[in-house]
């Protein structure tokens, strides 16, 4: 079941969604996960699984 990681917003390699559509449907990206792509968080169902990369900004 998808989740939302609990502190991506806390976390350094989260990107927050500036532009106003995307923040519609997405919290921001995850800039680390699949680096070098970035990877949108949808805002209700989070990202799958867990997160072994979270490092407090
Ligand atoms: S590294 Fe993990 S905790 Fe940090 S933004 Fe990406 S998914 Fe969230």
């Amino acid at each position: 079941m998808a989740k939302i990681v609990p502190d991506c917003q806390n976390c350094k390699h989260f990107s927050k969604a500036l532009d106003p559509e995307i923040s519609k449907v997405y919290i921001g990206a995850c800039m680390k996960l699949e680096w070098p792509y970035a990877i949108n968080i949808p805002k209700d169902d989070g990202i799958e699984g867990e997160c072994g990369f979270f490092e407090k900004k």
